[in-house]
C-alpha cells in the first residue's frame, strides 16, 4: 500500500474546504447531506470546522460490491432525509469516480424541492468523469488509482486508516485472499 494522503494534508484539506464553504454560504443555515458510508469520516471532520448554523443527515449510495473495484449499478436510498424544501444543501461524497453517484444524488435532491444543492468531495480521480457536472468543491485531484482510508473501502475494510492509500494489484490480491471464506487455515504453530 502506498500513502498517497497523510493525516496531516488531510486535516489541511479539510480546513481548506470549510473555509470555502463557509464563503460561499454567508451564514445561510446550511443541510450537509453525507453519502454513506464512504462519507462519514470527512462529515464528522468537516462539520466541526464550520461556522453558522449546520445541520447533518445522511443518503445511502453504493454502486461498488465485496471485492469489485470497478462501478456496478447503482443503489440509492434517500429514506433517511428529511423534508428538503426550501433548503440549501450540501451534498458530501469521498470520491467523484465516474461523477455518476454525485449526479445521481444532486439531481434527485433538487426534485425534492431543496432550494439550491452544492456538492463536495474530498478527492476527485483525474481523467475518469462521465458526466457534464463539475463538484462544487474538491479536496484533493488525485490519478486513477483504487484508494482506501479515511472513510474508503474495500471490500468493507481499511475505512479507519487516518491516510488515504493506493492499493495496487498485488495489495488488492492479497486482500481478496484475506477476505475469501474458502481460503485455507494458516498452518499450525507447532506439533499436536
Ligand atoms: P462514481 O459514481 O463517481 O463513479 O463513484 C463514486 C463512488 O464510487 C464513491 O462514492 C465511492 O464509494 C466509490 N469509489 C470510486 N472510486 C473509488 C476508489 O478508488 N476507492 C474506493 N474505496 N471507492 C471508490
Ligand atoms: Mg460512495
Amino acid at each position: 500500500m502506498r500513502v498517497l494522503l497523510t493525516a496531516a494534508e488531510l486535516a489541511s484539506g479539510i480546513e481548506r474546504l470549510a473555509a470555502e464553504v463557509g464563503r460561499d454560504a454567508r451564514g445561510t443555515p446550511l443541510m450537509v447531506v453525507g453519502v454513506l458510508t464512504g462519507s462519514i469520516v470527512i462529515v464528522a471532520d468537516l462539520i466541526r470546522r464550520l461556522d453558522g448554523p449546520v445541520s447533518v443527515s445522511m443518503a445511502w449510495a453504493s454502486s461498488y460490491r465485496g471485492t469489485a473495484t470497478e462501478p456496478g449499478s447503482l443503489e440509492l436510498h434517500l429514506d433517511l432525509l428529511p423534508d428538503l424544501a426550501g433548503q440549501d444543501v450540501l451534498v458530501v461524497d469521498d470520491i467523484f469516480d465516474t461523477g455518476r453517484t454525485m449526479e445521481a444524488i444532486v439531481v434527485a435532491l433538487e426534485e425534492r424541492g431543496a432550494a439550491r444543492v452544492r456538492s463536495l468531495v474530498l478527492l476527485r480521480k483525474q481523467g475518469r468523469g462521465e458526466v457534464a457536472m463539475e463538484p462544487d468543491f474538491v479536496g484533493f485531484e488525485i490519478p486513477d488509482v483504487f484508494v482506501v482510508g479515511y472513510g474508503l473501502d474495500f471490500d468493507g475494510t481499511f475505512r479507519q486508516l487516518d491516510h488515504v492509500a493506493a492499493l495496487d494489484a498485488a495489495d488488492i490480491a492479497a486482500a481478496r485472499a484475506a477476505h475469501s471464506p474458502s481460503r485455507s487455515p494458516d498452518p499450525p504453530s507447532c506439533a499436536p
